[in-house]
């Protein structure tokens, strides 16, 4: 997934809380290799391959993420959308590369979910139209992160935090405590913005600072706007509280797309999701049934990640 996955977890019997940390980290590869777009042999770089030209058969799990990924999109006004990806991968993070003003414009007409034709009653999904691409790099994290959670529950686990990249989930507290979530300056990776006590949610943290570069002051950063095909610049970080971390990775990106105004409508009509927005100029902004966290603490920490005593 190309991002750090801790676990922490607590449970009586040594044997048991190993099982539980061997059992996340292999989730996390079977899910990576079903749904990396980098991995040619996933069933998503396969259906990115033959999508267009006939109905790909998928499993039911990665058919239920891309449902669900759609039904988001309807939800948000087409904010999220996982066809970002038809003209996402005309960025390069790394090597400094965008597409210019046509190629851009070109690839963005492809950019819609209603491209994406799901047969609920065989699991096939095709795409009505060539040049279409889907990535699932703001939900996966988030889904691969409940999966592990609920495995944990399964052997009998109910203390716990999984983490992968910005999205995290707890179960239970933190041996009598509750677990520390640090929201990290998005232009400071070695200062807090907020220090949120919580237990039993999660939590997810999009940022512009995790993949991106600059060009003539202009920062290209990894969460797209799918009406420009450009990144989007209205937030610096979104940070979403909520009970499954599927819904605030989603949630995170989606809010991240529609800016200060629309994303805190968005979060303050959805019951149990509350949001913490840094704006481009550093402000901070909370949605209506949150307290301001307690004041920032400073040491080097990663974004939306727990904070250790
Ligand atoms: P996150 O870090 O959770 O905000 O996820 C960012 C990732 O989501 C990016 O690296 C892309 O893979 C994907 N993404 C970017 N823009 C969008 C969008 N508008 N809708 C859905 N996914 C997106
Ligand atoms: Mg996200």
């Amino acid at each position: 997934m190309g991002t750090r996955i801790t676990v922490e977890l607590s449970h009586a019997d040594a044997a048991i809380a190993r099982q539980g940390v061997d059992a996340v980290m292999a989730e996390m590869r079977r899910i990576d290799n079903s749904m990396s777009p980098w991995i040619e042999s996933s069933e998503l770089a396969r259906l990115n391959r033959e999508a267009a030209d006939h109905p790909v058969a998928v499993s039911e799990e990665l058919f239920n993420l891309i449902k669900t990924s759609i039904e988001f999109s309807r939800l948000t006004g087409g904010a999220f959308d996982i066809t970002f990806a038809s003209v996402g991968f005309l960025y390069d993070y790394r090597k400094g590369v965008h597409p210019d003003a046509l190629q851009r414009r070109e690839a963005t007409e492809l950019i819609n979910y209603r491209n994406l034709v799901l047969d609920d009653a065989t699991h096939r999904i095709s795409y009505s139209k060539p040049g279409v691409r889907i990535d699932l790099g703001g939900i996966a994290k988030g889904h691969a992160v409940d999966r592990c959670i609920t495995l944990l529950q399964s052997l009998g686990i109910h203390q716990a935090l999984v983490t992968a990249g910005g999205d995290s989930r707890m179960i239970g507290d933190r041996w009598g405590r509750p677990w520390s979530i640090g929201v990290r300056d998005p232009r400071n990776e070695n200062k807090l913005v907020a220090v949120i006590p919580l237990e039993d949610v999660a939590v997810s943290t999009s940022g512009d600072y995790e993949r991106y570069f600059e060009e003539d002051g202009i920062r290209y950063h990894h969460i797209i706007n799918p009406e420009s095909g450009d990144s989007a610049r209205e937030l610096r970080s979104v940070t979403i509280i909520g009970p499954d971390a599927t819904t605030t990775d989603i949630l995170s990106t989606s809010v991240f797309v529609l800016g200060l105004e629309k994303g805190l409508a968005l979060v303050n009509r959805l019951p149990d999701i509350d949001a913490i927005l840094v704006d481009r100029h550093g402000a901070m902004h909370y949605s209506e049934d949150l307290q301001p966290a307690r004041k920032p603490e400073s040491g080097a920490r990663p974004a939306a990640a727990p904070v250790p005593d």
